[in-house]
């Protein structure tokens, strides 16, 4: 099929390069001209494995076409941003110019797909703009799932695909291109503002499922349990499994917290239904990085100020060099505030951290995990890179002014950490 891609983000870049991977033509249409540049060379602007060398086959196939002028194809996918705004909804800017460029150049009808999560009812009021200008589009709402740092994986095995249309030629044509997934792979289709619930629904589900398990986690820190015991007890009940039920600094990155919030906002102005649940999983994902500062603040007898600390982990969760909405650097903004030094490494993300500090002299940006550790007083671990757990810890003990450790993730070996002669500080262990 002769597809065009609109965004070359996350979602869009690895849309467009796995359907050229399966056959497909694809045009990658962007406005970030320097991005485009890049890409035409082959170069990923962002970290997500196994990503480039697929968009290098698919470039040299002649299947992958990266392009600033707007191409039309049979169907199109928008995968442009769709950011939270600090009432709570969502900017929906860059999906109307989209729009407004398809009504300008498109002159026949094409099926356009809407991959961008956007808040419900947005498919009906594309259709009607559409059909006001006259052409009849067929409008689908196909939400993506993939997770960064495991977005190929995804896209080619998918737990479900969501195609959100009433129109059959669309449905078929939908079905058609999702060929390439897995049987077991569940095919579901349903109404468009279906599709667009079930995006924000899932996302919101599993925000949710991290705020309980770190209510729990406080729990366990009030009354004396264990919560990597309480955290195993429940997930071996496949009923709850393990995923998302990790205690720690709580949910970031560019879709849950905004997601979140948009279905907040949207439940918010349904009176009398007041969005209780949800309310409570944004204030406690809030409460998070204030209570971890304070274990630091407690770790250093209440002063933090003049402090150097190393945080290992700057991006939003591990394999991927995405810091937007990082929980990590929420942390790091607030220990910066509390008057400290902050050194920070992180294995993917020293681009995109040292864009973000640049002007900060009190921010130093560390290629090293180990050596940034020389002088500080507490490390904190801030994201669970498995890489940090290969560090050597005698190395970094000499290293450092104060052999602190306060682990956000409890992913480190407290007993061994210990036994090395460092003061260990996790989360929700009462005997702690
Ligand atoms: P992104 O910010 O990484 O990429 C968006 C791209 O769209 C940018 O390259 C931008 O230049 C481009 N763009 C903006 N306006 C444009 C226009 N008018 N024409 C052409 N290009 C334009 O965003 P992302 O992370 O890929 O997310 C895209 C959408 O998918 C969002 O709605 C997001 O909520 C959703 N989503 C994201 C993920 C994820 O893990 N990142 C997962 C599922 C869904």
């Amino acid at each position: 099929m002769n597809i065009t891609v609109v965004g070359t983000g996350y979602v869009g870049l690895v849309t467009g390069a796995c359907l050229a991977d399966v056959g497909n033509t694809v045009t990658c249409v962007d406005t970030d001209e320097r991005k485009i540049s890049d890409l035409k060379n082959g170069f990923i602007p962002f970290y997500e494995p196994g990503l480039t060398d697929i968009v290098k086959k698919t470039i040299a196939s002649g299947s992958l076409i990266f392009t600033t002028e707007f191409v039309v194809g049979d169907i199109l996918f928008i995968c442009v941003g769709t950011p939270g705004l600090s009432n709570g909804t969502v900017d929906m800017d860059n999906m109307w110019k989209v729009i407004d460029t398809i009504i300008d150049v498109a002159d026949s009808p094409k099926i356009i797909v809407i991959k961008s999560t956007v808040p419900p009812g947005t498919n009906a009021s594309v259709n009607s703009k559409l059909r006001n200008s006259g052409v009849n589009h067929v409008v689908v709402s196909n939400p993506e799932f993939l997770r960064e740092g495991s977005a190929v994986q995804d896209f080619f095995a998918p737990d479900r695909v969501v195609i959100g249309t009433i129109n059959r030629v669309a449905q078929l044509t939908l079905k058609d291109l999702y060929l390439f997934t897995p049987c077991k792979t569940s095919i579901l289709v349903m109404s468009a503002i279906d599709a667009e619930l079930t995006k924000y629904a899932s996302n919101s589900f599993l925000a949710t499922k991290i705020s309980f398990i770190n209510q729990i986690a406080d729990i366990c820190e009030g009354v004396g349990g264990n919560i990597k015991n309480v955290q195993k007890g429940m997930g071996e009940d496949p009923r709850i499994g393990y995923d998302f039920l990790t205690p720690g600094l709580g949910y970031g990155g560019s879709c849950f917290p905004k997601d979140v919030d948009a279905l907040r906002n949207i439940a918010g102005n349904l009176a009398p239904w007041a969005p209780n649940i949800l309310d409570s999983v944004h204030e406690i994902n809030e409460d998070r990085l204030q209570s971890m500062v304070n274990k630091i603040k407690g770790a250093l007898k209440n002063d933090i100020k003049g402090k150097v600390i190393v945080v290992l982990g700057a991006s939003f969760k591990p394999k991927t060099d995405d810091i937007r909405d990082s929980q990590a650097l929420k942390l790091v903004d607030l220990l910066l505030e509390g008057g400290a030094f902050v050194t920070i490494h992180d294995p993917r993300a020293t681009d995109n951290i040292l864009k973000r500090y640049s002007n900060n002299p009190k921010v130093c940006v560390s290629i090293d995990a180990q050596e940034a550790t020389k002088g500080s007083e507490t490390l904190v671990l801030a994201t669970m890179w498995s890489e940090y757990n290969r560090l050597s810890w005698d190395h970094i003990k000499v290293n450092m002014k104060q052999p602190i450790i306060v682990d956000c993730w409890n992913m480190f070996n407290k007993d061994d950490l210990k036994q090395r002669g460092f003061k260990y500080y996790g989360i929700g262990n009462g005997a702690n």
